[in-house]
């Protein structure tokens, strides 16, 4: 059976346009690559009674209500106890995720002691409601079923709603779709998303299980490839041939499959291969070696970091030759490669990355345009540069750049060509 989905998100500032609806955007994605359809998103104000008015409608359209945000602890959230009234459902007090939440509270807070009062709001529960535990905040979410119709509440912070969605909604969504959903993402880089769809559109079109959908990121694709089917060992048994045929089509450019970012794959083969990087950023600005370092374990390979943003940084401390800065400027590719083969001396590592370009609004003093980058690679074997030109947002520009240092080191290390 078809299932139909409507997506309630409740919040004042969603409305004022303080925030973009952006949990909307991941649930319709999700949900349609799990086959469910979905025909309606609503937004609604922190407003019990025009949210109750919301729920009523979309009882009538869809059989899977799911709402985002409006679960916290303060008195504008109100999703529950709505919900729950419109189903005809009491709020019981879970001592479950009361606990949990307490526990939650602590590692957060070590020397405040005890969680605020009113955080235990948050732990009243439509009565036979499954708890979504939430690993990635406090506020629990959770799923009942009432005439016909799955409710689940999901929290506001898209840092939350993600997960809680994958590994508390689908879980409970199982059932409905009449065995298993296993999901695999073949993670590229180096072409754009309308690239990667347009090769694939026709195919995308054509399939129904599995479904295969694309996730656009600061020049990275996503590739998830979703089965239905009685078992896992069968779900994955249809997820083979057409993961097969992507690493086929798309070869060097994907970096990975279920792996999480280019920096994760970059510290297990640095890790692996026992090899040390340093990094030299300009208008990066330190976000490669923020990137690294932000995963545990970095520290068994990353050496360190100069953000030489001054020309006379790049001279001073990683030694790039006064004179090629004058006559090439600091945005070429002499000095990214000077750059590169500055920091590895200085750290002494293995291998060293740069980045130097416009990051934008303006041209710089050189005229270059914004989005011009170069990012280097330094080895024993020499040094190698590349030449990108980023488009978009001055944050874009950034993590473009920083993703091209870090596949400059995943080719190296798997021995692909640069
Ligand atoms: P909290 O426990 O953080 O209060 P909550 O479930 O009560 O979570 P809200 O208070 O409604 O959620 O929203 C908290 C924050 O989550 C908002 O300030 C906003 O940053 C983000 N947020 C809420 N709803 C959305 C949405 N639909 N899309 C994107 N971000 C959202
Ligand atoms: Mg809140």
């Amino acid at each position: 059976m078809a299932h139909i989905a409507e997506l309630i998100a409740v919040g004042t500032e969603l409305l004022l346009g303080s925030i973009a609806n952006t949990d909307a955007q991941i649930l319709s994605r999700e949900l349609s690559a799990l086959g469910i359809t979905v025909y309606y998103h609503t937004v609604v104000g922190d407003n019990p009674e025009r949210l109750r008015r919301a729920v009523e409608v979309a009882k009538e359209r869809a059989d899977i209500i799911i709402t985002t945000g409006g679960l916290g602890p303060t008195c504008d959230d109100l999703t529950k106890s709505v919900l729950a009234q419109c189903f005809g459902k009491e709020l019981v007090f879970n001592q479950e995720a009361a606990k949990r939440m307490a526990a939650y509270f602590w590692r957060l807070h070590p020397d405040t002691g005890e969680m605020p009062e009113n955080n235990y709001q948050q732990a009243w529960l439509p009565e036979g409601c499954v708890p979504f535990q939430n690993d990635w905040g406090t506020a629990p979410g959770c799923g009942f079923e009432a005439g016909g119709v799955r409710v689940i509440m999901l929290p506001g912070p898209p840092s939350e709603c993600a997960p809680m969605f994958r590994h508390r909604a689908v879980p409970y969504l199982q059932d409905l779709t009449d065995g298993v959903i296993v999901s695999r993402s073949v993670r590229i880089f180096g072409l754009g998303e309308s690239e990667v769809e347009s090769l694939l559109r026709e195919q995308m079109n054509a399939m129904e299980n599995p479904t295969l959908a694309p996730y656009a990121k600061e020049g990275e694709v996503e590739l998830r490839i979703t089965a239905k089917a009685g078992d896992e060992d069968s779900a994955r048994a249809l997820i083979a041939p057409v993961e097969q045929q992507l690493l086929e089509r798309f070869g060097e450019l994907v970096y990975g499959v279920d792996e999480p970012s280019l920096e994760a794959v970059c510290l297990r083969l640095l890790r692996e291969k026992g090899v040390t990087l340093s990094a030299a950023e300009s208008c990066t600005g330190g976000l490669i070696a923020k990137r690294i370092t932000d995963l545990p374990g970095a520290s068994a390979v990353f050496k360190g970091g100069v953000v030489s943003y001054w020309s006379e940084v790049k001279h001073n401390v990683l030694n790039v030759p006064q004179p090629l800065l004058d006559r090439c400027g600091a945005v070429s590719q002499p000095v990214a490669g000077a750059m590169a083969q500055g920091v590895r001396t200085l750290t002494g590592s293995d291998l060293a990355v740069a980045v130097t370009g416009v990051a934008g609004p303006e041209p710089d003093d050189r005229d270059n345009p914004v989005g011009l980058v170069f990012a280097a690679l330094s080895t024993p074997e020499g040094t190698y540069v590349r030449e990108i030109y980023g488009a978009g947002s001055r944050e874009r520009i950034r993590q473009v750049a920083a993703n091209h240092a870090l596949d400059l080191v995943r080719r190296y290390l798997t021995g692909l060509p640069f």
